[in-house]
């Protein structure tokens, strides 16, 4: 079974999908981290985000690959390098929506992205699962929350790893980044016709876990 969640920024679909991945013990694919591998090799190489065909070329030759990690995080690869932290870095983070915006950046990535779902129960993150990778997935949810409330988790978490940022900062940023994601021409983010929409602005982790577990659960024992 394929379960698509998608959703802006900010909204907890990684944790939510680690956790859920987790308890049901499946295969989580978060597909935000191939499009920050590709932002992070363009960096490197001097590709400016701008640069379509340069960027569709790094895209098509990438070797991107997960093996599981502590506490169920995915480890990331790039061939046999390791990008796990680096892909989280705030320089990708600025430039990940102009990279993935280009249709060669998509469509180079789109078959890597289905071949990763051919393993039985996954569960899938991203933008345009529901609408374009997966539109037949059996689950589809469309996670969210307000500005204010993704912006203090995303704040948060930075806090954690010792970098101090200010709430209004990181409500720009998200909110820059949901409308360079919602607004490009090709597979925009939207939220799928038939997915399932969780507003998770007033709800604990434990408490969207539940939710999503529970919706799955359905499917599988109507
Ligand atoms: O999920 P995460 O925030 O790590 O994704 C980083 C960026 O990658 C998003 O802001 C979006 O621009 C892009 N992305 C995408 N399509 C996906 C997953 C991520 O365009 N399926």
């Amino acid at each position: 079974m394929i379960v698509a969640i998608d959703g802006p920024a900010g909204a907890g679909k990684s944790t939510i999908s680690r956790m859920v991945a987790g308890r049901l013990g499946w295969t989580y694919l978060d597909t935000g981290a191939i499009y920050r591998t590709v932002t992070l090799l363009a960096l490197e190489q001097g590709i400016g985000p701008a640069d379509g065909e340069e960027l569709g070329r790094l895209a098509r030759h990438l070797e991107i690959g997960f093996k599981p990690g502590p506490g169920g995080s995915p480890r990331v690869f790039a061939g046999c390098r390791e990008v796990t932290e680096e892909i989280r870095r705030q320089e990708v983070t600025a430039n990940v929506s102009e990279v993935s915006a280009h249709r060669e950046v998509r469509e180079a990535l789109l078959d890597k992205q289905r071949a990763c779902t051919d393993v039985g129960n996954v569960i899938i993150d991203g933008r345009d699962i529901g609408t374009v990778v997966c539109p037949r997935a059996e689950v589809k949810i469309f996670l969210t929350a307000s500005v204010p409330e993704r912006g203090r988790r995303r704040r948060l978490e930075l806090e954690e790893k010792g970098t101090l940022v200010t709430q209004e900062r990181m409500e720009a940023e998200i909110a820059a980044r949901d409308a360079y994601d919602s607004g490009r021409e090709v597979a925009p983010l939207k939220q799928a016709e038939d997915a399932v929409l969780v507003d998770t602005t007033e709800m604990s982790i434990e408490e969207v876990v539940d939710r999503v577990a529970q919706i799955i659960e359905k499917k599988l024992v109507p």
